[in-house]
């Protein structure tokens, strides 16, 4: 550990979609910089440790797309060619919102559809061929070293042989996730405490990996099932990956987990507000078992509030705020993090006030898709939290009929899609022309039945000749 350890002049804390998007920005801007990481890497991409998430639907966000192209160009090319699937938004997945399912028609937005493991291999392989980078695998970040007005360095262990040691560097980045002990850290430096706010709607999750029936392999559109908060708060996605596989994952809130038995998974799934999912399921080849998650809260710990903040520390990802995973955020927030921290450094130059202005930076990015998630989550009975604002409300009923419309205009179901993709801001969805839209009455009723074409049925019915997914006149909540 010592030899690699002398090398960096920063230190990124944390080999995550935060940490490695991070140690490519320092590494331009900086010079080397030493990634440490609890878990050893192997030579495959599977689920590992200390990324217990990973074995979950986990799709990237246009935003997040192209802020990853951004900083690793030819990422996205690397993906697609290995499997991963762009797919068009709202073309290429039908979107049951709680208002009903969302119209169909020409990309406006998209989202790459890869399994996790091999988003991260790819991301790290990218990564580390930069000669300045050098990962550490197999320690622990235990604490920072410095003091109020500097950090030095960072506190780590090694995790085969216990041995501690001092990590000196001049920048330091805690990517280590939704487990970060920042808090905790900037305490034992006299620092005070760190605000937080908490909406828990107490998500469970159960996934599973499927091969689909041939007569549904490549084309058939990803689903996602949201959950509805006069509902029962149940919510699934089946989003196709490398391999030509689907990843399933359903999930329900505080109090209504999906089972992780096989007949209890099988039947949480066909109870979805549309049975779509269950049936697609039971035409396909499951490949292992059902792995269930109880996912971190809506938790956002602000960073940017205290009056004295050190030179040479920020935090970014995970640990700067986690969302509900059904809303798909988290790693493009990472990588727009990321984004905010090179454009930052350009700015300002390696000189005082750059962590700071770092910090501010990634809190106004986590902004929108915080009052997107907190918002409606605390809409679920289930969820513990502060209550709503009257604010909170105002901006809940117009989000409600923003969702009203989106389920039947497409200008506003476009304008939804980018803000809700982090394309484009959320004050965007107030502008007058979508405002118009939203409060104009709306001229019919929302699809009752998923928009497949018609080659999609033939494809549906050869796979599951008895599924009513597709029926006309089929009510979403029957
Ligand atoms: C069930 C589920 C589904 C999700 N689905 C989506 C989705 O569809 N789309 C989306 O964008 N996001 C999704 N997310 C969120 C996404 O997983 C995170 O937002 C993303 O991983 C954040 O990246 P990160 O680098 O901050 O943290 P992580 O990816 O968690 O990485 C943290 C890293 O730090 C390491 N580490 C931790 N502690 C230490 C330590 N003390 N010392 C050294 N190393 C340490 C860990 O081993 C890990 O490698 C989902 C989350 C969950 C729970």
């Amino acid at each position: 550990m010592a030899e690699d350890l002398k090398r960096g002049r920063a230190v990124v804390l944390g080999a995550g979609i935060a940490g490695l998007l991070a140690a490519a920005v320092l590494a331009e801007n900086l010079g080397p910089v030493t990634l440490v990481e609890r878990d050893r890497f192997d030579e495959d991409s599977a689920p590992r440790k200390g990324t217990p998430q990973a074995r979950h639907a986990h799709l990237l966000l246009g935003s997040g797309a192209r802020a990853v192209e951004e900083l690793l160009p030819g990422t996205l090319d690397t993906l697609t060619t290995g499997g991963a699937h762009n797919i068009g938004m709202p073309e290429q997945i039908l979107t049951l919102t709680p208002q009903g399912w969302m119209p169909r028609f020409a990309q406006v937005q998209f989202l790459i559809g890869c399994s996790r493991p091999f988003l991260e291999s790819t991301l790290r392989e990218r990564v580390l061929r930069d000669e300045r980078i050098t990962l550490v695998g197999g320690v622990d970040a235990t604490g920072l070293a410095g003091e109020a007005s500097q950090v030095r360095g960072a506190l780590v262990r090694d995790r085969a042989t216990g041995d501690s040691a001092v990590l000196e560097a001049e920048f330091v980045v805690d990517a280590t996730g939704a487990s970060s002990n920042a808090p905790r850290w900037l305490a034992g430096l006299g620092l005070a405490s760190v605000d937080e706010d908490v909406v828990d709607g107490g998500v469970g999750y159960a996934t599973r990996l499927y091969r689909p029936h041939p007569s549904l392999r490549r084309d058939f559109p990803a689903i996602c099932i949201q959950p509805d908060p006069d509902g029962d708060g149940r919510a699934g996605v089946l989003l196709p990956i490398e391999g030509d596989r689907w990843i399933v994952s359903i999930a329900g809130m505080r109090g209504g987990h999906p089972p992780t038995d096989e007949a209890g998974y099988v039947e949480f799934a066909g109870k979805l507000r549309h049975p779509l999912i269950g049936e697609l399921i039971a035409s396909a080849e499951p490949l292992g078992g059902v792995r269930g998650f109880r996912t971190p809260p809506n938790r956002r710990r602000h960073f940017e509030r205290p009056h004295h903040w050190p030179e040479g520390f920020v935090v970014l990802g995970d640990a700067v705020c986690t969302f509900n995973p059904l809303y798909g955020h988290g790693m493009s927030i990472a990588a727009l993090q990321a984004l905010a921290l090179r454009d930052t450094l350009r700015a300002h130059g390696f000189r005082a006030g750059l962590a700071r202005k770092v910090q501010r930076a990634a809190a106004r990015a986590v902004e929108d898709a915080w009052t997107l998630a907190s918002g409606q989550d605390s809409r679920f009975e289930q969820t513990t939290g502060p209550k709503p604002s009257l604010l909170d409300k105002i901006n809940s009923r117009y989000a409600e009929q923003v969702g009203k419309a989106a389920a039947v205009r497409p200008a506003v179901t476009a304008a939804l899609l980018d803000a809700y993709t982090l394309n484009a801001p959320l004050s965007s969805l107030l502008r007058p022309k979508t405002a118009f839209a939203v409060m104009l009455r709306p001229r019919r009723r929302p699809d009752s039945t998923p928009p497949l074409t018609r080659p999609e049925v033939a494809s549906l019915r050869l796979a599951s000749p008895r599924a009513r997914g597709a029926d006309p006149g089929r009510k979403p909540d029957a």
